[in-house]
């Protein structure tokens, strides 16, 4: 089962958490034990998991990315945003967790988030869940 989710982001760099959305997906599925894999089909955004419960977090990471990757800089890229490809590959473009019960297996502190680093855009998320065989 896939599902495809869209995401408005609203300024160029912004951690989204999309925790909420995944799991609303697996429950749509039905699938109590499998994998939940999260694919973002873009190449200057991205997603990953880390944490949430201090809004703080994000916003360090966003901070951090823009210290070590900045906007300007010797980029040959002529469509102005090759910060924004590098920082897409180093967050990777998929995420994967495990189903249990039927709800994502996540840390305490740990969300899902989609990375934008291009925006503000629409953007499209992909969710597919896998159902375990021996369930
Ligand atoms: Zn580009």
């Amino acid at each position: 089962m896939q599902k495809q989710l869209t995401v408005k982001s609203g300024a160029r760099s912004e951690m989204i958490d999309i925790t909420g959305m995944v799991r609303s997906v697996i429950r749509d599925s039905r699938v109590e034990e499998g994998i939940c894999y999260v694919f973002v089909p873009h190449t200057t955004a991205a997603v990953t998991i880390n944490e949430n419960a201090d809004p703080d977090v994000p916003r360090d990471i966003g901070m951090a990315m823009d210290k070590a990757i900045p906007w300007q800089d010797h980029y040959s890229h002529r469509e102005g945003n090759a910060a924004a490809h590098v920082k897409a590959s180093l967050m990777g473009a998929s995420e994967m967790v495990f189903i249990e019960n039927g709800n994502p297996v996540l840390g305490t502190w740990q969300s899902i988030f989609f990375c934008e680093f291009d925006g503000p855009r629409t953007r499209k998320i992909l969710v597919k869940v896998v159902k375990s065989r021996q369930d």
